[in-house]
């Protein structure tokens, strides 16, 4: 087994140097991408960092992982970003990001970057599945109320923007970790991680869990957690070349199912659909046959883009999330973050912006005042991050429950009260997002609010 050793820190639990009996052989020296010495022996290898930053090893390169990793990249810590999937690009879905997230982006210096290619949400609304506008959505009251707007964009463009601000080699991709110790104040943390069949152990002094959903890691740490469960609802998701007539964005509600098409700033759309169904049931014969059965019969562009569907290029997803609240978000040196602290329903498309949150937050905490005590700074940032998303999760599932009525009585009742609520104007329904989508991160604006 290879192992990595993490740098001194200021509270015990220092990494070691060239005399550290883990050292087994001085003499087979080399440096690492992270400027890491490695001393190496047939058996197992110790890493040990010349200067004294810290060192965080982040499990799961999704959005959450890689923001997190590069907020702490900028304030000094060495990171490591270990990802069991063979390669980062995320196929065939968008990701819709509101102010609150792109302003923890802007932190982190890469919020233009996302905007500049981004597609700005501009006016669409609600529809019902023959059409009707229910509501015209207004995109120019939206930004005014949280400070900026909407942006949409795919998800393989975000990776792509997070990845390339870490340094060369910070991402292993290829490589399953697993936390073998939490450590604590005075212990390093201990993550084993296996790729191509080796075993490398990490010391480090700060570990982030954001292995998503279904989380390895919440699942030991938090034993008696009863984990996700199922939310009754699916998901399909597809990006295709846009529709030839023109259309406006639109989420379209119908009973027990919902569709919805937005526009990427490359010319393609990104359509993505929910219904209701059992765990685990697939088409018989494939997910675009599905899609047409549910959705063919709706307004334009619903059959343009079904039309331009791959059937194996279609995302399905069933809808797990964590609707019982952990009880932190961290245990000893290691955080939860994103999808494995709080997943919650689509409904709001709040799961990544939270993710997004979440890593800034915590990089903030980590980062604060040049000392790192892990008790004080991951307490710290459960305290900042469970309370705000635990209500999120639950507005994300009543959100959820309103979207997915099926019984014809209750759905044209909904849209009766969604239009009446329309009429009241745009900040009637903007009000939903009041507290969530004008979150400003820790440690004042990171660029100048417009609508200040
Ligand atoms: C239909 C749908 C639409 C959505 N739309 C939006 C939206 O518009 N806006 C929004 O903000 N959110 C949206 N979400 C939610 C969003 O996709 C998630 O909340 C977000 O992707 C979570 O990111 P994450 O980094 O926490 O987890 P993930 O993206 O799940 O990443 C976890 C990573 O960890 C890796 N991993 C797991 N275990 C290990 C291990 N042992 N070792 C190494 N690596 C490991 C995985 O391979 C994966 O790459 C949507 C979700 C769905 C289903």
């Amino acid at each position: 087994m290879e192992q990595h050793r993490a740098d001194a820190n200021e509270s015990g639990a220092n990494g070691s140097d060239a005399n550290d009996p883990g050292v087994d052989d001085p003499g087979a020296r080399r440096t690492d991408v992270n400027g890491a010495e490695a001393h190496r022996s047939d058996a197992r290898r110790t890493d040990t960092y010349r200067t004294g930053a810290r060192r965080a090893v982040v499990v799961g390169a999704g959005i959450g992982g890689l923001t997190a990793a590069v907020a702490l990249h900028r304030r000094g810590w060495r990171v490591t970003v270990l990802e069991r999937s063979a390669d980062l690009a995320p196929v065939g879905a968008g990701i819709a990001l509101a102010p609150n997230a792109q302003r923890a982006l802007d932190v982190v210096g890469l919020g233009d970057r996302v905007r500049d290619l981004s597609a700005w949400q501009g006016d669409g609304g609600m529809r019902t599945p023959a059409g009707r506008w229910l509501v015209r959505t207004d995109a120019a009251a939206a930004a005014a109320r949280f400070g900026g707007p909407l942006v949409l964009l795919h998800r393989a463009t975000l990776v792509e923007i997070l990845t390339s601000a870490l340094p060369d080699g910070a991402v292993r991709t290829g490589t399953a970790a697993v936390v073998t110790d939490p450590g604590d104040d005075r212990r390093p943390a201990r993550v084993t991680a296996v790729a191509e069949g080796a075993e490398t152990e990490w010391e480090a002094d700060l570990v982030l869990a954001a292995d998503g959903i279904h989380s390895a890691t919440r699942r030991a740490l938090f034993p008696g957690h009863p984990g996700p469960r199922y939310s009754g609802r699916t998901t399909w998701r597809v990006v295709v070349p846009a529709p030839g007539r023109p259309f406006a964005p639109h989420e379209t509600w119908g009973a027990g199912r919902l569709w919805g098409t937005q526009p990427l700033k490359d010319g393609r759309v990104y359509a993505y659909a929910m219904a209701t169904a059992p765990e685990g049931a697939r088409a018989p014969d494939d997910e675009k046959a599905e899609l047409l059965r549910l959705f063919g019969d709706w307004h334009h562009p619903v059959p343009e883009v079904l039309a331009a569907v791959d059937p194996d290029r279609v995302l399905r997803h069933d809808v797990h999330h964590l609707i019982t609240p952990l009880p932190a978000h961290h245990r000893g040196r290691v955080a939860l973050l994103g999808d494995a602290a709080h997943a919650m329903m689509p409904s709001l498309g709040q799961g990544g912006n939270q993710a997004v949150e979440d890593a800034v937050v915590l990089a903030h905490h980590a980062g604060a005042d040049g000392g790192f005590t892990p008790s004080r700074a991951l307490a710290a940032y459960t305290a900042d991050r469970l309370p705000r998303t635990t209500a999120i999760v639950r507005k994300a599932a009543r959100t959820g429950a309103l979207t997915m009525l099926s019984a014809p009585p209750a759905v044209a009742l909904r849209s009766v009260l969604v239009g009446a609520a329309a009429r009241l104007g745009p900040g009637f329904l903007l009000k939903g997002f009041d507290g969530i989508a004008d979150w400003r991160p820790p440690g004042g604006p990171a660029r100048p609010d417009p609508s200040a």
